[in-house]
């Protein structure tokens, strides 16, 4: 009987650090398989393709183009150009309608001022202290170019501030302040910080607050033409081109350790053998495997850290137009709106209040601030929102956000209905669970720290099994830089190997 093909390697998944990875160890002539349980490549990269636009509803920004992100050198090298926008209006809805210019850059400054005063908190934050307890300290800068009058007393909660850290009332779970006028107005804003942290501001360590920032890439954001996934695709073909196998539909079911070799077993009951193992499963599945998935099973120290991080929620809507029919749609960047009610929404709200009382970014694609407009806005939803709008059907969701756009935008004759439009659902996508992982997050159950990105990422089996994905890097996890990084860190580890072995 012929024995099976023994790989270099094999690699879990096709997104970004898998691509990477394949692309690199090909390069060097190790043969290479790729095993991707979806039907296409790309995983969190994910492009919409409608008429006349290709709109990212996945990762959609090189951050860092010009600070170093490595992906930047992978687009120019497979000749896809990146674009950076044009500087452009940014237009806040407080619940009285736009905001003045002069007011909307005090929201700006507030929240600006508040945030650096959390880079270096003195002394140490409790590891149980929010983000949010901080922010919405009544002494927090967040609160000090407010005008209007503002009880603290009628405050729900007596937050800590960075001085003052430690008081057993920063715990998580606390609710945010009850404000009134310019305080809330500003409360309200400061949410918007919950869409690129993926996760609620009472959930988010103090301690860490920012710690990625000092090295991670980060100014100047740049997207590559004709979408992210496509992208993706062309680093597969260049790790096809030089001799790495990829099988799209083959969900990985099992990983075995053996003496010289690592046998992986696919749903259909194939089986695969390689000298080594890169596995890019995200982390959001990693938390939801049975443990006979790896055998033997990952060290219990591997395991607790995969349970204790955190996979963020946020998803994407999309409704495109025949036209732009929404207020100076020829020069305004984004929308942001602040709630219009303070109600907090729960399972049993209607979509009107779930939208009412969120805080939501909406890009406008109209506005020529990259090239090839197009009538859409996309608006991208944070944790609480998310959550209670994926309960809906995503044709109800779309049109009660249509009459939400409506209502706020008050255009003064009826505009034309949507003609398409996207939701996003990767928090229950079966190969995602989540969007990425969120920086370090509050916990009763020990302390939880950046070097939870670094565990992740080490190798077991005596370095056959390694990992990779954007949750393995420390320095850039959540991003694409992160699992870009990644991949090419892992290629690298298991090329030593496999010259190790040869010397051997
Ligand atoms: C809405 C959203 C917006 C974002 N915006 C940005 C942005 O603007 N800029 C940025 O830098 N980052 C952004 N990100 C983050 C970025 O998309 C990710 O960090 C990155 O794409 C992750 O790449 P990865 O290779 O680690 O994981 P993935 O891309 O998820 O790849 C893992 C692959 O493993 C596959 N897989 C899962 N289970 C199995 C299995 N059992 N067997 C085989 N294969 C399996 C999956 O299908 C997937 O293809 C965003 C993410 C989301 C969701």
């Amino acid at each position: 009987m012929p024995q099976p093909k023994l790989f270099d390697s094999i690699i879990l998944g096709a997104g970004w650090s898998g691509a990477v990875a394949a692309r690199d160890l090909a390069s060097k002539g190790y043969s290479v398989l790729v095993l991707e349980a979806r039907d296409r490549v790309g995983g969190r990269a994910k492009t919409w393709v409608g008429p006349g636009a290709k709109i990212d509803v996945g990762c959609s920004w090189i951050h860092g183009y010009r600070e170093g992100n490595p992906a930047r050198g992978i687009a120019k090298e497979l000749g896809v150009a990146a674009h950076l926008p044009k500087p452009a209006e940014g237009v806040i809805y407080g619940p009285d309608g736009p905001l003045s210019t002069s007011a909307a850059a005090a929201l700006r400054a507030s929240l600006a001022a508040a945030q650096a005063s959390l880079k270096t908190p003195h002394p140490v934050p409790a590891p149980n202290a929010s983000l949010a307890s901080a922010l919405f300290n009544p002494s927090s800068p967040l609160f000090q170019g407010s005008t209007a009058p503002s009880d603290p007393a009628s405050t729900t909660v007596t937050a800590t501030s960075p001085a003052d850290p430690s008081s057993a009332s920063a715990a998580a779970g606390e609710q945010a302040p009850a404000l009134t006028g310019d305080k809330r107005l500003a409360a309200d804003f400061a949410r918007m910080l919950e869409v690129p942290l993926g996760l609620k501001l009472e959930k988010a360590s103090l301690r860490w607050s920012g710690w990625e920032s000092t090295t991670n890439f980060a100014g100047s954001d740049a997207a590559p033409e004709g979408g992210y996934e496509a992208l993706v695709a062309k680093v597969i073909d260049g790790a096809k081109s030089k001799g790495a196998e990829v099988k799209l539909n083959a969900k990985v079911s099992g990983i075995k350790d053996g003496d010289n070799k690592v046998t992986v077993t696919t749903e259909d009951g194939s089986t695969y053998e390689g000298r080594t193992v890169i596995c890019t499963i995200p982390l959001g599945v990693l938390k939801t495997l049975p443990p006979s998935f790896f055998q033997p099973s990952l060290p219990p120290f591997l395991q607790s850290t995969i349970e204790g991080t955190h996979v963020g929620i946020l998803e994407k809507l999309l409704l495109q137009y025949p036209t732009a029919w929404w207020p100076d749609a020829d020069k305004v960047g984004s929308y942001t709106f602040l709630p219009t009610s303070s109600a907090v929404p729960n399972e049993n709200s209607s979509l009107e209040e779930v939208f009412a009382a969120s805080t939501l970014l909406c890009a406008n694609f109209s506005c020529p601030t990259l090239p090839g407009p197009t009538p859409t806005l996309l608006s991208y939803i944070s944790e609480t929102p998310a959550r209670l709008l994926l309960r809906h059907p995503a044709k109800d969701v779309a049109e009660a956000y249509h009459a939400f756009l409506v209502s706020r935008f008050k255009p003064s004759s009826a505009p034309p209905k949507p003609t398409e439009y996207a939701l996003t659902n990767w928090l229950t996508d079966e190969y995602a669970y989540g969007a990425t992982t969120t920086p370090s997050i509050v916990s009763d159950k020990g302390e939880r720290s950046p070097m939870d990105f670094k565990e992740l990422g080490r190798p077991v089996w005596a370095g056959k099994l390694g990992f990779a994905g954007e949750h393995t890097d420390m320095e850039h996890r959540g991003s694409v830089a992160g699992a870009v990084v990644s991949g090419q860190r892992e290629a690298e580890r298991v090329a030593r190997l496999l010259v190790l072995w040869e010397d051997k």
